[in-house]
């Protein structure tokens, strides 16, 4: 874990589970190494609430890569890959910088941040994809030679911090979730497999998820930290040139926090434990490329931390990466065959894209090998399709980062329905051992029974389905529902609850199909849309598309948005300061 071991949060949370779905280990090694587990949005509805867990970083890694050592039919081998080895237009293997070379019918490449990668503390510069760490030199050069076009990014993070030299006692304390909310579905596993028990042979780590968990703590900048930055602006890797790659919109340095929300006069941190057995602190939200002597002055302005020891500065990371418009949804190269891409090469950031991304990869080379079609999840089907088709259809010119705003059908991709929307793939490839499908197969079935009882029976004032959207019906449910598990409940009443969305949204991915028949009227002030994004509203604005169509194919505009556009449309909404500024109205021709 290069940055925070820190797994979840919103819609990366779904990505974990549709992971998990898919036979990844993600879900399971997050739950048994987690230090802290927290459900966001605790208090809002299901829909919107998503899990995070503070990982030990050390355990995460090495439980994972144990568990990779007991992988039948997985060779390992570890060395620095220098460049491929290609026939024509077709992959065939690669070089090592121990003159090993390796053949193969499909590769695929994963080297995340480390390709001529740069990093940086204010002018002091380093070779390195993660500070402790090298810089693939060569590959860069072979792939450029293959005929894949490379760009830059950056990515950065915050200074790591001794804990013993941090005063907690002013500090915000935030303690880890009581009930903890776990990342794999436990239900449909073999006994054996809850919770970890050790085979013959195993000697994985791990513990009994949401034991002894450590706090968090909140603190925050001050007018200090902030004239601290300022001042210091030009000294910043960031903001004196020296970097040219973009870096992540959505994570921003402390640089542009500073800069960019200047109304702002604090802003939040958490300090976060790195595991167990280690006093080390992440910052969160403190990333920085300011120089070393800079950034002391900056954490020592900051409540709690005015004696802190800095035991690994702040510093930014430039790369390259692949534009991922260069692959078919499969993640093989469209321009040499056999070739896939997986991960922060392809221009995204987080654990859980790469995740994703590395296991569909790892099926469709498989099924190339085959000679079989590829594994191709579909928007609807998940935010890993959402993902793929983002990355290959629109590619990015920032650190792509998942979002629920991305997925136009986010309330049918809730967390518990993972299992039964991709068990379609999951069967097919055989990602799942037999047992675990059938008990799938058996949730869903008394899921879609229990939906279907509640709406059929009644409840006094209408249906009890009726109750259970007006919020009133636990006590009034039978008891054999009771007795049914966790998950089956949750998800029913998921169901029930959101009927109406869900059965639109799913009229959506009908309708989404007839996108080119569906014109916008000319008149739209689309700067008025409140609901849009300030960027999407903007692009529109100045394009203004004819059809929902040609909007959804401006780059930067969402499906998110189109569907925004779709309610608009459909409800022919009018007002004197509503987005309709002259007569126009919609039609589908
Ligand atoms: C400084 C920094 C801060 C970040 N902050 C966060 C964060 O807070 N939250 C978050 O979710 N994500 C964060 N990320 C992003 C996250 O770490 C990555 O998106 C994710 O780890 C990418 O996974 P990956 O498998 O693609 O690559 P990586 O995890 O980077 O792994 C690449 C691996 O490939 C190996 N490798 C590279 N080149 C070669 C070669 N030529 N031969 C052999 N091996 C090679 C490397 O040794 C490395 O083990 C951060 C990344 C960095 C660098």
């Amino acid at each position: 874990m290069s940055c925070n071991p820190a797994i979840g949060g919103q819609a990366k949370g779904q990505m974990v589970r549709e992971i998990d779905a898919l036979g990844g280990e993600m879900a399971v090694n997050t739950d048994v190494t987690a230090i802290q587990f927290r459900l966001l949005n605790e208090s809002r509805g299901p829909a919107v609430q998503a899990p995070r867990a503070q990982c030990d970083k050390k355990a995460y890694q090495l439980r994972l890569k144990h568990k990779l050592e007991l992988q039948d039919n997985l060779q390992i081998f570890q060395a620095t890959v220098t460049g491929l080895i290609y026939k024509h237009d077709r992959v065939v293997g690669c070089r090592t910088n121990l003159d090993v070379e390796f053949l193969g019918r499909t590769v695929i490449i994963t080297t995340g941040t480390f390709l001529r990668a740069l990093m940086h503390v204010g002018q002091n510069k380093n070779k390195g994809g993660r500070m402790g760490d090298f810089s693939a030199k060569t590959l860069s050069g072979s792939l450029i030679e293959a005929g894949i076009e490379l760009c830059r990014l950056k990515t950065g993070t915050p200074p790591r911090l001794l804990g013993r030299s941090i005063c907690f006692s002013g500090l915000q304390e935030q303690k880890g979730d009581r009930e903890p909310t776990l990342f794999a579905f436990h239900d449909t596993r073999d006994q054996g497999d809850l919770f970890h028990v050790e085979q013959p042979g195993e000697t994985l780590l791990g513990w009994r998820p949401g034991v002894a968990q450590t706090s968090c703590w909140m603190t925050y900048t001050t007018a200090e930290s902030e004239q601290i930055v300022r001042s210091n602006l030009h000294l910043s890797a960031m903001y004196s040139g020296e970097i040219s790659g973009i870096g992540p919109r959505y994570c921003p340095s402390i640089e542009d926090k500073f800069v960019r929300f200047a109304d702002k006069p604090r802003h939040l941190l958490f300090l976060e434990p790195e595991g167990r057995n280690t006093n080390e602190y992440y910052v969160n939200g403190l990333s920085t490329s300011l120089p070393f002597d800079v950034q002391v002055q900056l954490v020592h302005s900051i409540p709690g931390l005015e004696q802190a020891i800095i035991l690994r500065p702040a510093y930014a990371v430039e790369y390259d990466f692949a534009q991922p418009t260069q692959l078919f949804p499969s993640l093989e190269s469209r321009k040499m065959e056999g070739l896939f891409f997986a991960g922060q090469i392809n221009g995204t950031s987080g654990y859980e894209e790469a995740a994703a991304q590395g296991l569909v990869a790892g099926v469709n080379a498989v099924l190339k090998v085959r000679g079989e079609s590829p594994m191709v999840i579909g928007r609807h089907e998940g935010y890993i399709g959402v993902l793929l088709d983002d990355l290959t259809s629109k590619g990015t010119i920032e650190p792509y980062r998942m979002f629920t705003s991305r997925a136009e059908h986010r309330l049918l991709l809730n967390h518990g329905s993972a299992e039964g929307r991709l068990m379609g793939h999951s069967r097919a490839m055989k990602l799942l051992p037999e047992s675990r499908l059938n008990r799938i197969e058996q949730k869903f079935s008394a899921v879609k029974k229990w939906s279907d009882f509640l709406e059929d029976t009644s409840g006094g004032n209408g249906s009890l389905g009726d109750a259970v959207r007006r919020g009133e019906a636990p006590a009034r449910l039978p008891a054999e529902f009771q007795n049914e598990t966790k998950e089956v409940r949750e998800e029913t009443l998921y169901r029930v609850k959101y009927r109406g969305y869900l059965l639109r949204e799913q009229r959506q991915i009908e309708r989404f199909n007839d996108l080119e028949r569906i014109r916008i009227p000319d008149g739209i002030n689309y700067l008025a849309v409140s609901s849009l994004r300030k960027e999407s509203a903007q692009k529109l604005q100045a394009l203004r598309p004819a059809t929902l169509a040609a909007a959804s194919r401006i780059s930067g505009v969402n499906p998110s948005d189109i569907t925004i556009l779709m309610i608009l449309i459909e409800t022919g909404h009018r007002t004197p300061s509503g987005p309709w500024s002259s007569p126009g109205s919609a039609s589908v021709v």
